[in-house]
């Protein structure tokens, strides 16, 4: 753990906004020392890398999915996770909802869009089908939709970073005035290199993890 960087972050964040420990590639060990600092959420993006430290770390973690799920994986990591926060599209929203059905249980979710346009790695739904993608999501019994989930561009660029993030903080507002401000209460978005910025635009939850564990 960096000690120094995790405080930089902590302060960062305050009291209202989340912090996801995105803990993908790193140790039982590393993830550990983040769990005895208080942290309680971490993010993988891999369902077997998931399943594996789910059985070794304490079971008061919650788990948050953050990458592309495939839907053959969606039955085996339902029972460990507390979050998908990656659902992107109409299929993989039946699926969990088919196999949470099975479990009867009510999962959440976060839905995710892809709002910076000249992105070449394109991950997420797209924006302009976000009203019709969210009721479609809302009306599932078994989802939980809480909210939001999206990935900066990828660039130094703060001006473009900030429209993405503008744009997608309108667009969380604007589910917040359909379905509520209680049911929508997530807006997931801000990671290393862009997590000051995310926190300037409105964000409520950051996703961190080279700047936790790495050194500058
Ligand atoms: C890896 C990852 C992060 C964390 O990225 P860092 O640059 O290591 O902070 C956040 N969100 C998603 C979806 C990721 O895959």
């Amino acid at each position: 753990m960096i000690k120094e960087h995790y405080e930089i972050v902590r302060k960062a964040i305050g009291t209202d906004i989340q912090l996801c420990v995105v803990s993908k590639k790193r140790s039982i060990e590393e993830i550990r020392s983040y769990y005895d600092a208080g942290e309680r959420i971490f993010g993988e993006n891999h369902a077997q890398e998931l399943l594996e430290k789910a059985g070794q770390l304490p079971e008061d973690i919650a788990w948050h999915f953050i990458g592309h799920l495939q839907r053959n994986k969606v039955r085996s990591i339902l029972p460990f996770v507390s979050c998908i926060q990656s659902l992107d599209s109409y299929a993989l929203a039946d699926e969990i909802e088919k196999e949470a059905a099975k479990l009867n249980k009510t999962i959440p979710v976060l839905l995710e869009f892809h709002m910076a346009e000249m992105d070449e790695h394109k991950t997420g739904h797209d924006p302009s089908d976000a009203l019709p993608f969210a009721k479609y999501c809302i009306e599932k019994k078994h989802l939980d939709v809480g909210g939001i989930m999206v990935m900066g561009p990828h660039t130094s660029d703060t001006k473009a970073i900030e429209d993405v993030f503008h744009k997608t903080y309108d667009l969380f507002k604007e589910l917040q005035n359909i379905y509520t401000a209680e049911k929508i209460h997530t807006l997931s978005m801000g990671m290393s290199s862009d997590y000051k910025t995310a926190i300037a635009c409105g964000t409520t939850m950051v996703r961190i993890g080279t700047y936790l564990f790495e050194e500058d």
